[in-house]
């Protein structure tokens, strides 16, 4: 059986339940696995409705769990337990925060094998391969599960996809309410405050909107990009050129040597566009240009590109900000 773990966090359905879910789909199809989903203990039960689609037949919810939303510890003996129950050879989360954290727990209770950060899996005659980069974006490692012993697996967000495919027949979830004696349960951890990631400070390959600027920036245009950032509140990104001028930390490097993104939205400035930057960013959501060279190779790359000079368009853009926010960010 094919256990797969939702997140249900917020009103909202978010992207990674839906990806997960369409690649659960797909995984117990290829492997001819019954398969059903569990919402992470303590998590709101979720709206059925939007989950038809992918076709799940059921999805559990543990109830009457006070206090183990906060504990991913005990959220992991939990799930671990479900797994027990259900008799899951395969669990199948997205590789979130909470993924991350859940997996090698679940892996450890379970003495079952972990499988992170897959970006790809096919069917073969020896069971199932599962693909995960190494050594950045250009090489990927592979390895085969032949269901031998459970397995614990995570995907990475950019490589799941929401989409429905034909295959799936969509049906309303029959939601399940699971009640576990939780009264022996002490946990180890507790999150005591959650902060929300500040895109100024986020790891880039975590941000959801990047503004990024190329040698195509002098040292004063350079600075109209990072207050830009800084007023939109979003991540700032550079290339190797400009990284190698001593700007900014190799964090904020984007590409083959530098970080791999998956922003919803990558703004370009004063980039041309080699393929050792765009390794870096195939992965982005939506992708705006701006040069002023319009034979530039980043505008064959880009969903939006504009043949401008930062020079004359960063000014004009900043008042426009400076007058939206007010100065704050
Ligand atoms: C092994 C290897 C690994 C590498 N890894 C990376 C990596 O991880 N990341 C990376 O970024 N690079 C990497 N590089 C370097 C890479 O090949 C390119 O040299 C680099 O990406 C180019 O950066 P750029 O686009 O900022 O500069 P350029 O290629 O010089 O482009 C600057 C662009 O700015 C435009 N421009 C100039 N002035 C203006 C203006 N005033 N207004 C608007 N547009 C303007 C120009 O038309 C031009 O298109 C690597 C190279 C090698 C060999």
């Amino acid at each position: 059986m094919l256990l797969v773990i939702l997140e249900c966090a917020g009103d909202e359905v978010s992207d990674s339940d839906k990806g997960i879910l369409s690649a659960a789909n797909r995984i117990g199809a290829l492997l001819e696995m019954e398969w059903r989903a569990a919402v992470i203990p303590g998590a709101n039960p979720p709206d059925p409705l939007p989950f038809a689609p992918y076709g799940v037949p059921e999805v559990i919810i543990a109830a009457n769990i006070s206090g183990v939303g906060d504990s991913p510890d005990l959220q992991g003996k939990l799930l671990a337990r479900l797994a027990r129950e259900q008799n899951a050879s395969l669990i199948l989360l997205p590789h979130t925060d909470a993924g991350a954290i859940l997996a090698p727990l679940l892996a450890a209770e379970l003495e079952a094998a972990l499988f992170t950060e897959a970006i790809a899996f096919r069917c073969d005659d020896q069971g199932i391969q599962l693909q995960r980069r190494a050594l950045g974006v250009q090489i990927a490692r592979n390895r085969n599960w032949d269901r031998s012993r459970p397995l614990v697996l995570t995907m990475t967000t950019s490589s799941l996809s929401q989409v429905v495919l034909p295959s799936m027949k969509s049906s309303l979830p029959l939601l399940t309410t699971w009640q576990p004696d939780v009264s022996a349960l002490t946990p180890m951890t507790t999150i005591i405050q959650r902060i929300p990631p500040d895109p100024q400070t986020v790891d880039v390959s975590e941000a959801e909107v990047i503004v990024s600027a190329g040698k195509g920036c002098d040292p004063h245009t350079f600075n109209q990009v990072k207050e830009l950032a800084r007023l939109l509140n979003i991540s700032l990104g550079v290339t190797r050129p400009v990284y190698d001028l001593g700007w900014t930390g190799f964090e904020r490097m984007i590409g083959q040597t530098g970080r791999a993104v998956a922003p919803r939205l990558y703004l370009a400035l004063g980039i041309s566009g080699s393929m050792h930057h765009l390794g870096g960013i195939k992965d982005s959501r939506r992708i705006v240009a701006v040069n002023r060279d319009s034979k530039a190779p980043i505008f064959a790359n880009a969903d939006e590109g504009f043949v401008a000079d930062l020079k004359e368009l960063l000014p004009r853009l900043l008042e426009q900000v400076r007058q939206a926010t007010g100065g704050a960010a």
